[in-house]
């Protein structure tokens, strides 16, 4: 080992989160640091193909398996990831769970050799802080989010510019870099949390996350110089420096297996029907539409996607997550004939898609994304422009970024947030109508020359995003940046 350096890498166990610190895990490793990353037992097997291929290859990473107290918290046993929970009602059940892994990870640190000279943990779990406090060692936070957003977060945590504003008021996001405007009803759940009891719930989760997070000695951001310069400036300013933006992670993964395993080991199987399709359609010719991991549209909202799609004329592929839904979307499905109908133009995936091997291939000509952090700098990485439909979280703020800033999206007119915890309200209703998604996919998918500026933009990033992981590139030089800090750290405190 060429550093006496050890990260310990803490992720809450969510796709969203966990794909990207896996990643992250093994691009630390590439810089002889060794790390060991925390994860319970289904989630060392659901991400065990990519990471025990990772350790073959002679990465120093080592995996500490915790056990995830699933029922003592009101959760089905084996629930060990947000997207596995039967409703999102439960999660704050599901956070309390994570909270209780403190005491054995305590326990288990004095043991971990060498000593870990940080913790590099999800800002979700604000109870691993208290770890690195006890053991003396710097807690830096993994933000799953851009610049971007955190800037914008900010900036709006000062101002309280929304708390004066009804939903529909349109403004304009203090103190950025360029004019953006957004309704309030499209602001994350930290400033729009909703009215119910059950969002009260939620409430407090979340100020404990932006208490602690204040506090962290620095901030590790999956994204790249050269896609949000003036954002990620600004945000360095702010926090003094110690922020370091190392990403595109997902670029990192070179070979077809780990593209295709990314995310759960059993995806090869399912897309193995998917990739052929795709070689089987015309270069940027075909939609690819997924929205993450955790959406889950209402049936209604589905079927304006799938018509929507349909009544577009190009080639797609659509993944389907209906969770509780399930039942009545495979009923539509079956009644209206669609699946059939649309046999050859467009193809459905059921379950998790190998999502990064299905946008590095040649036939997929644009992204219909939800604009989770994940899939839209995915989406940059594979040089396609998107089309935005935001649900959630801090979605809307990507889609503006997307959208306003970088110029290679194209919106369907979603309108505001929805509350993933009251899913079985429906509160959200009807926003986008399978006109609206038809139009947006129209108008990316144009030859003209709006078209072709958004498709040139996009090949533009997508060029900068494989420069910045490259050697002498920003995020290599900031991943850099980040290991010297760490190691002078830690001598620090063996002299001192
Ligand atoms: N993903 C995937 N297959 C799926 C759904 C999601 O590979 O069927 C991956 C996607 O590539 C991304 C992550 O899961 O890496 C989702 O993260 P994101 O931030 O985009 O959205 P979230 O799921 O957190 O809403």
């Amino acid at each position: 080992m060429a550093s006496n350096l050890h990260f310990l890498i803490i992720p809450l166990m969510c796709p969203g989160h966990l794909i990207p610190m896996v990643d992250m895990a093994k691009l630390i490793a590439q810089h002889s640091v060794a790390v060991t990353i925390v994860i319970t037992p289904r989630n060392a097997e659901r991400y065990g193909a990519v990471l025990h291929r990772a350790i073959a290859s002679g990465l120093p990473i080592k995996i500490l398996q915790l056990r995830f107290p699933a029922s003592d918290h009101g959760l089905p046993d084996g629930c060990e990831s947000v997207d596995d929970l039967p409703t999102f009602n439960l999660s704050k059940n599901f956070f309390d769970a994570c909270s209780t892994l403190q005491k054995p990870l305590e326990h288990e640190f004095n043991m971990i050799k060498p000593r870990p000279s940080c913790i590099i943990s999800d800002k979700h779990l604000p109870w691993t802080a208290e770890v690195a406090k006890k053991f003396e060692v710097p807690w830096v936070i993994f933000d799953g989010m851009s610049c971007f957003t955190q800037l914008a977060t900010h900036n709006l945590c000062v101002s309280k510019i929304h708390e004066k504003l009804a939903d529909s008021d349109r403004f304009i996001l203090p103190g950025l870099p360029d004019n953006i405007s957004m309704t309030k009803a499209q602001l994350p759940g930290l400033f729009n949390p909703g009215n119910s009891a059950k969002a009260k719930k939620l409430k407090s989760v979340r100020e404990r996350v932006r208490a602690a997070e204040l506090g962290a000695y620095g901030t590790l951001i999956n994204s790249f110089e050269d896609m949000e310069t003036r954002y990620i400036d600004e945000f360095k300013k702010l926090k003094q420096g110690r922020v370091w933006c190392v990403g595109p992670f997902s670029n990192s993964n070179k070979n077809d297996l780990d593209r295709a395993q990314h995310g759960s080991n059993d995806s090869i199987n399912n897309n193995r029907e998917c990739m052929k399709w795709l070689d089987s359609q015309r270069d940027r010719s075909v939609i690819y539409a997924c929205l993450g991991s955790l959406t889950r549209l209402t049936p209604q909202q589905f079927i304006e996607l799938a018509l929507g799609l349909e009544g577009s004329q190009f080639p797609f592929i659509l993944v389907v997550k209906g969770g509780s839904r399930t039942e009545e979307i495979e009923k539509w499905l079956d009644e209206n004939g669609f699946e059939s109908r649309v046999k050859g133009g467009g193809f459905l995936i059921r379950g998790w898609a190998s999502q990064v091997l299905v946008l590095s291939h040649r036939a997929v000509g644009a992204f219909l994304t939800h604009c989770g952090w994940n899939s839209t700098i995915e989406g940059v990485c594979a040089g396609v422009p998107m089309i935005t439909w935001p649900q959630f979280a801090e979605q809307f703020f990507n889609e503006t970024l997307v959208v306003q800033v970088l110029g290679t999206g194209v919106g369907v007119g979603a309108q505001r947030v929805i509350h993933l915890d009251l899913e079985d309200e429906d509160e959200a209703g009807m926003q986008v109508k399978r006109e609206d998604v038809c139009k947006a996919v129209k108008m990316v998918m144009n030859e003209g020359k709006e078209g072709e500026e958004r498709r040139e933009k996009a090949k533009c990033l997508k060029q900068m995003a494989e420069n910045a992981i490259e050697e002498g590139g920003s995020s290599q030089f900031d991943l850099n940046r980040f290991i010297e800090d760490i190691r002078l750290h830690t001598n620090k405190g063996l002299v001192g």
